[in-house]
């Protein structure tokens, strides 16, 4: 029977994104831990839901005797940890569910695979990684130049970026510690199907498709770089096949871009995809409201190092990663209402 690999977060956005490759790519078991919270939603799995070689198992990060039962249960050979509070907003109303999953989690899932990995022989130890997938917010915020290097130094500001950058330290901590083999990865705004309708582009295609104002927080100018979730997936893959513990790796898609310039994209796209009624374009309906609080001006990371350490480089071009992602809201309009959904 082939190795299984251990997913935290595989039915969220970029978690099921990389459920599916794992899948496709390898012949290992996928064994998929997720709590399923408003933002998890089995359907993102797709036909990896029905997969032989795939297992959803519910359960909380939080819950260590959970996490311990869940190794013994599986034995897996290495371990790609995604589960978390996303969402910095929600994180700026109410911190708590952040510092339960993204640290005391992440902390209950290090212990439960560190009596795994000291369970195993020799040479399954040599094998075993613990890939964790962090932020690059964890840094902070940057001004109109530079980008994030992997030993920038931490800065975070907000609750979402602090709980990610105190888990990034734990698990940092584990590997000198008690030598587990963890290693790290810092990603971008990341975009794609499948995204809840709470973050950026599926608010926008929303609203504008309802003909609400279009909220585009303060003057529209902070910076993001954004990287297509398949690219991204295929990063952490890379990461957990080729990386070497103890580094971090910067996983970026090198596409900046203000938030304003992002939203009129989308709003020409559904312009050419779906018209007005009414003449005139969705951009008539962006509507620019008071900032966020502690909003990071800019983030840029420099992805070089990855890229070469990693033999991975990101393959989706930025216009047509877009127009999938938009084609695919049209197409599942329902998936752009934030209800939770019933798995
Ligand atoms: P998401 O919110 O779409 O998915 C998170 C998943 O984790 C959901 O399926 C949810 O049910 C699950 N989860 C939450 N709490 C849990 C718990 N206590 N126990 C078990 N499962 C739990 O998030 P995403 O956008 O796919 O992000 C995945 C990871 O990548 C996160 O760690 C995030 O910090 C990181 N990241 C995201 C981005 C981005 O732009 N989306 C960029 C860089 C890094």
């Amino acid at each position: 029977m082939s190795d299984a690999l251990l997913v935290t977060g595989g039915c969220g956005f970029i978690g099921s994104a990389l459920v599916r490759h794992l899948l496709d790519a390898t012949d290992h078991r996928i064994v998929t831990v997720d709590v399923l919270t408003y933002a998890g939603d089995p359907r993102n799995l797709g036909p990896a839901r029905s997969h032989p070689r795939h297992t959803l198992v519910e359960a909380d990060i939080a819950d260590t005797e959970a996490m311990h039962a869940v190794f013994e249960a599986h034995q897996p050979a290495g371990v790609l940890h995604l589960a978390a509070e996303s969402h910095v907003d929600r994180s700026i109303d109410g911190p708590a569910p952040f510092v339960t999953t993204n640290v005391q989690g992440t902390v209950s899932l290090l212990e439960a695979a560190l009596a795994h990995y000291e369970s195993l022989d020799t040479e399954a130890q040599a094998r075993f990684r613990f890939v964790h997938i962090s932020t690059d917010e964890v840094f902070g915020q940057l001004g109109d130049a530079g980008r994030f290097q992997p030993d920038s130094p931490y800065a975070p500001r907000s609750p979402y970026a602090a709980s990610k950058a105190a888990s990034d330290h734990f698990v940092r901590a584990w590997h000198h510690t008690y030598g587990l083999p963890t290693l790290i990865t810092n990603g971008s705004n990341t975009y794609g199907p499948r995204q809840y309708p709470e973050k950026l582009i599926p608010v926008v295609l929303r609203n504008a498709l309802n003909g609400d104002p279009i909220p585009v927080y303060g003057d529209g100018s902070n910076v993001r770089d954004w990287i297509y979730v398949d690219d991204h997936a295929r990063a952490l893959h890379r990461a957990y096949t080729h990386g070497t513990p103890g580094e971090t790796y910067l996983v970026g898609g090198g596409r900046e871009l203000r938030n304003i310039e992002l939203v009129h994209m989308l709003c020409g796209l559904l312009d050419a995809e779906r018209p007005r009624s009414s003449d005139g374009s969705y951009a008539d309906l962006i509507t620019f409201v008071d900032d966020r609080a502690g909003h990071d001006y800019r983030y840029a990371l420099d992805a070089s190092a990855t890229r070469d350490a990693l033999d991975w480089q990101p393959t989706t071009n930025f216009h047509t990663g877009l127009q999938e992602t938009v084609q695919w809201y049209l197409d599942h309009p329902e998936r752009l209402e934030p209800e939770p959904h019933p798995a």
